[in-house]
């Protein structure tokens, strides 16, 4: 894989917007939010969708088994995790 000298981009497969949060680009973080995902996870589903059901983009299961390491909490938790107030209640 060639290094990249334009500093991080998008973590979502096929996105190669400049990263904002939380390894994506605003764009992305903003559609997750929009959607009540976690935006960690929203990476992992490509902008141009998979390309048939056994189509797969890894999950990043050494930063989850940090993340969660670190917090001290199961796995499940971190990426069950909500933020308040999610885009759920919005209006349609
Ligand atoms: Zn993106």
């Amino acid at each position: 894989m060639p290094i990249v000298s334009v500093g991080p981009v998008c973590a979502r497969r096929g996105c190669t917007r400049p990263e904002w949060k939380d390894r994506l680009c605003a764009r992305c973080w903003r559609l997750a939010a929009l959607f009540g995902r976690d935006p960690r996870l929203f990476a992992y589903e490509p902008l141009d969708g998979y390309t048939d059901e056994r189509d797969a983009v890894p999950l990043p299961w050494g930063d989850l088994e940090r993340e969660a390491g670190a917090r001290g909490v199961p796995i499940a938790d971190v990426i069950a995790r909500r933020e308040p107030g999610s885009a759920r209640d919005r209006p349609m």
